[in-house]
Order: C-alpha cells, then sequence, then structure tokens
C-alpha cells in the first residue's frame, strides 16, 4: 500500500510525536463555525475533504463528504475508501509543489484549535466482545475461583453482548454518574443509589462496511474487505450494578449510561504495517475460527487520571496485541448464525489487560475489587473514578521510524 512507505514526508508540518504523519490519514467528522464535513488530519493540520473533493479529487460526487457522519463514505466500500486514502497522500507529499501552492487547496486546512470534532459514526449496532485473557481470567479469580477463573466456553467462543449503540459518544464528552440499585451487603437487601464502583474499560472498538445479507456468513479470511478502522473504546462500567443486575441475562444498565470513543477512525490499512503474531490457541478452535496469518496488531495503550485540580496520573500501560481473540474472528463468529453487519456497526474488543498488574484495563482490576488503591499526584487515592475527574486513553502504533496513532478519548465524569 503506497500510502504507508515509511519514507514518504508531508508538505505539511508534522510535530515530532505526532500520531497523525502522512502515513495514518485517518477520517473524522469536523466542525468549523457552521460547516460540517468528514477530514482528515495530518500533523495538528485538518483538512475538509469535502472541499478537495469539490476541486475534482477523488472521483465520486464531492456531496458524499459533504456530511456530518462518515456512513455515506463507507457504504462506497474498502477500494473507494482505500482510494481516498491514497489520493490525499499524493496530494500532501512533500514533492507535490503544485498542491502545496494551489490557494484552493490552502484554503481546505484549518488548525486543529478552529475546528470542534464531532461524532464520527452513526452507531447502528454495537457489540462488545471479552477478548482479553488476562482480564477475562482476573475478573474469574476476583468473583469466582482462580482455580477456574476462565468459565469453559471462553477458549471456544469469542464471547459477546449486544449493547446499546445510541449512547456511544466522542471524546470531550462529559457523562453523568449513573444512579441504580446496588447489593452492597449479601445479607441485606438491595439499596437504590448514585453508583460507587464507576469504572473505565481500555478497549478498542473497529468499524464495519455494509456486510453480507441476512443468513450469510463472513469468514475470518474476509473479515478485513468488511472492516472500515478502529478508534479508542472506554466503555464506561457501573460494577456495583453490574454485579446485582446481570443475571441471568448479562449486562443492562451498568453498560448502557455511556461509552466513549476517539474521534479519528484510522483505517485497517494504515495499522497494516503493524500486524503482529497472536498466541497459540489451545484447545484448538472450530474451523470457522481458524485463521491464517499475522491477525493481531500491536498498538500501545494508556489510561490516566486527572483529577480536577492536579495533573494527570497514568494508570494503565497496556496493548492491543495482548487480546486472545483477533477481529477476524469476532466478525466471522458474530456473523456465523447468519448475523447480518451494516456500515457503521461498531464492535468492542472487551477490556484490554495485559500480564503485568500495570497494564491492567479497568480500575476493578487495578484496585483488585477495592482492595488496593492508586495515589493521584495531589495525594488522593482511587479505587475507583470519583466525580469531576477526567479519564484520558491514548493509543498510537510504532514501527520504522512511523508512528500511527488514535489521539485521546477524553472524558469528565459529572455528578
Ligand atoms: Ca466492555
Amino acid at each position: 500500500m503506497k500510502a504507508n512507505n515509511p519514507r514518504l514526508t508531508s508538505w505539511i508540518p508534522v510535530p515530532e510525536n505526532s500520531d497523525f504523519p502522512i502515513q495514518n490519514i485517518p477520517f473524522g467528522v469536523a466542525k468549523f463555525g457552521k460547516k460540517t464535513f468528514v477530514a482528515t488530519r495530518i500533523g495538528n493540520t485538518i483538512i475538509d475533504l469535502h472541499k478537495i473533493a469539490k476541486l475534482g479529487y477523488f472521483d465520486v460526487d464531492a456531496e458524499v463528504f459533504n456530511s456530518q457522519k462518515l456512513n455515506k463514505m463507507m457504504l462506497l466500500g474498502k477500494l473507494f475508501t482505500r482510494q481516498v486514502r491514497n489520493e490525499i497522500s499524493d496530494i500532501f507529499n512533500s514533492e507535490n509543489k503544485e498542491a502545496q501552492a494551489n490557494a484552493k487547496i490552502q484554503e481546505a486546512l484549518y488548525s486543529v484549535d478552529e475546528v470542534v470534532m464531532l461524532m464520527p459514526v452513526r452507531v447502528g449496532d454495537y457489540t462488545d466482545f471479552y477478548s482479553s485473557e488476562q482480564h477475562a481470567y482476573n475478573v474469574g479469580c476476583m468473583f469466582r475461583d482462580p482455580n477456574n477463573a476462565l468459565l469453559p466456553n471462553w477458549k471456544y467462543i469469542p464471547v459477546g453482548y449486544h449493547g446499546r449503540s445510541s449512547s456511544i459518544v466522542v471524546s470531550g464528552t462529559p457523562i453523568h454518574r449513573p444512579k441504580g440499585q446496588q447489593k452492597p451487603n449479601d445479607n441485606e437487601p438491595p439499596v437504590f443509589g448514585p453508583c460507587k464502583l464507576l469504572d473505565f474499560e481500555l478497549e478498542m472498538a473497529f468499524v464495519t462496511y455494509k456486510g453480507k445479507p441476512l443468513g450469510k456468513s463472513i469468514s475470518t479470511k474476509e473479515a478485513e474487505d468488511y472492516i472500515f478502522g478502529m478508534c479508542l473504546f472506554n466503555d464506561w462500567s457501573a460494577r456495583d450494578i453490574q454485579k446485582w443486575e446481570y443475571v441471568p441475562l448479562g449486562p443492562f444498565l451498568a453498560k448502557n449510561f455511556a461509552s466513549s470513543i476517539s474521534p479519528w477512525i484510522v483505517t485497517l490499512d494504515a495499522l497494516e504495517p503493524f500486524r503482529v503474531a497472536g498466541p497459540v490457541q489451545d484447545p484448538k478452535v472450530f474451523e470457522y475460527l481458524e485463521y491464517e496469518g499475522n491477525k493481531h496488531i500491536d498498538i500501545k495503550l494508556q489510561v490516566a487520571i486527572q483529577p480536577e485540580k492536579t495533573t494527570e496520573k497514568v494508570v494503565s500501560n497496556s496493548n492491543y496485541k495482548y487480546m486472545y481473540w483477533n477481529m477476524n474472528q469476532q466478525l466471522a463468529h458474530h456473523t456465523i448464525n447468519g448475523c447480518n453487519i451494516n456500515a457503521g456497526d461498531m464492535m468492542a474488543s472487551g477490556t484490554i489487560s495485559g500480564n503485568d498488574e500495570n497494564a491492567y484495563g479497568s480500575m476493578l482490576e487495578i484496585s483488585w475489587k477495592g482492595t488496593k488503591s492508586v495515589k493521584m499526584n495531589d495525594g488522593t487515592e482511587r479505587k475507583f473514578i470519583q466525580d469531576n475527574d477526567t479519564v484520558i486513553m491514548r493509543g498510537y502504533a510504532e514501527k520504522d521510524g512511523v508512528r500511527v496513532g488514535f489521539g485521546e478519548v477524553v472524558t469528565k465524569v459529572l455528578a
């Protein structure tokens, strides 16, 4: 893929350690004044793709980019988005002096501080998997038995559930602490009130193109043709509400009040150079879950908590490569029964925890069910998330001197 060439440079300045070199070219939706448009980003420059398209690039009706969501563009499929990414790479290549001198192209550029990033995708359906072995093991140890921490189905099935798509919000959108029923004491009746054990879940999500009709399946081999790209995903969780409500039908109000995403969808094409091998899967998986090649991705992930009146404290350094089940397997499993997918569906990984306790992806694990606390920079301690705390997640892949990142998902928790 020519846009991935590590030697490419752009005539737009790219600061050191930027997540957005010319090898990234993510897609998002930006607002400048009253105008909303499909955008990409190089360095700290936001590029209005509607204006670029109106100049005759991309070989498509420019109205595709005159949109409040990426869905219209995604409906044109993978070959189209790949072509657009390659053309953007050509326009902003440092050797393209003609484009640099073109005043009309210059008019399509904004500083990152001048625009507001909006929710990029109209999410039709949201699925949350549970695909990190260390996370499933940790939760199993805490709530069941360390000797049988993984449930018998876990290494056979990429376990998941259908979540609520309409409460997924973009970075910068504050959320409210949920209220609900809890049962803090085993021997007493339940109580009602604000959640006391509010938690983040460090996850990544992928966004799909339009799939096959109902009744057809997508194989692990075909999966990438149906995946547009990825973003950071904070799957907010109310642990006390969850514990009381989840039997027998699974998560409900503990999960559906909000999930937060980073505003840029980084294409699967841009992440291709960062592929790595996954873990050996034992027992052997069913044939429809078998896959070939390196299907995991090395993406460094970080979570920080910033209390209202002090600097942030990093509480986790994890990696997307710690997943047991990869995206190809998740999508194959999701559709093996004939379930359909649509352009704009979002599928989250499940909390991503590494073996090391510094790599745990939730406060439930970091505080080990509230038995340990983390010291903030102002001396206060956290077992879970408090009112007015801001949770920040970051992620990037890096190889051959090229860093392709996701930016941040930043969310403040209100009372
Ligand atoms: Ca989750």
